[in-house]
Order: structure tokens, then sequence, then C-alpha cells
């Protein structure tokens, strides 16, 4: 029996009905603070990713969103002065987005952390995410999306004692962009 036949065990299939409802949860708080959900993704996403990954199409590629979608989505969050688009210093056809520091301050106000502080007190929170994570990067492999973990868990990734380096683009890294996802984690 191919694995897509086989059933979910019952633990497993509560397990995405109760994400399903925290993600309600925290995008039901999101509109309260007059910020569409999918705009409240894309200013999560431009706080955790590098600056390889700051981009409309790796940030459509991380939400599985159309251009045509996440441009929209950029747009807004210009309007209200959260995001910003410069040319890129590495690729002049292609711009770089940064948040703001209104939009740094925005996110301070995330619903998500509300709801990160609940399972902080479940105490199972390393456990959860790492269970979390696997189960993503198997849904995606399926899907062919890309994984965008965290650089310092990439095979590309040679950790050093003062800078890092990253094989694959051949450039420096620091620890702060060791501990940020990009869009070429392999
Ligand atoms: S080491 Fe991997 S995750 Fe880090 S910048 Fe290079 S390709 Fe991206």
């Amino acid at each position: 029996m191919k694995k897509s036949d086989s059933l979910p065990s019952a633990m497993a299939l509560r397990a995405v009905l109760l994400l399903e409802r925290l993600a309600r949860l925290v995008r039901a708080e999101a509109h309260a603070g007059g910020i569409a959900p999918a705009q409240w993704e894309a200013l999560r996403y431009l706080s955790r990713a590098n600056r390889f990954s700051r981009t409309p199409a790796a940030l459509a590629d991380y939400l599985g969103a159309t251009r045509g979608t996440v441009s929209q989505t950029l747009i807004a969050l210009e309007d209200k002065g959260l995001v910003r688009k410069a040319e890129s210093s590495r690729d002049r056809r292609s711009v770089e987005l940064s948040l703001t520091p209104a939009g740094k301050a925005m996110l301070e106000h995330d619903a998500a952390k509300d709801i990160a502080r609940d399972v902080d007190a479940s105490g199972e929170a390393r456990a959860l995410a790492q269970a979390l994570e696997a189960a993503l990067h198997q849904a995606l492999e399926r899907r062919g999306g890309r994984a965008f973990g965290v650089c310092r868990t990439c095979r590309h990734f040679r950790p050093g004692s003062k800078t890092h380096h990253c094989t694959l683009l051949d450039a420096a890294l620091s620890d702060a962009d060791a501990g940020q996802v990009c869009f070429e984690h392999a």
C-alpha cells in the first residue's frame, strides 16, 4: 500500500485539527489588529529570513502563494509603512524587502506570541516544534515545496570561530545569519 493510501492515526488527525484551531485563533486575533493574516505572515517571514531570502519570489514560495497575491500583500504593507523595497545589492533586476522600524514594532504585538506563550506553558515546546518541523518537511517534500530551514542546519553551512561560511552562495555568515531561515536551505 502506498503511504498516501494509508489511514492516519486518530492521534495524528487530532493533532492536525488542533493545529488548525490554533491557527484560526492567531488569525482571528491578528484581524483585530487591523492587519490581514497574509500581511502578518509576510511580516513574520521578513523578520526571520536571511539576506538572500528577503525577496518577493522567496516570500511567495514560503507562503505557497502566487506572485500576484504576494505583490498585493506587499503593496498593502508598504502603504502602511511596515515594509520597504529597495534594489537588491546582489542582483539589480531583483528587489530586496526589509521591515521598517514600524514593521518591527508591529511584530512586538504579534498574536502568535500569545499562543507561543501557551505552548511554553505546556512544557513541551521543543518536542512539539521538532515534531511539527519534521511533519512540515515531509509534507513539503511530497508537494515539491522548499523547506526554508534555519541556516545552521543546512548542508552548505560551514561553522567558523568568528564568522561562518555558505559553500553554496560563497558568502560569509554571521551568528545572526546562522539563526535565520533561507530559501536555499538544503
Ligand atoms: S548555508 Fe544553506 S541556509 Fe545558509 S545561506 Fe547557505 S544555502 Fe542558505
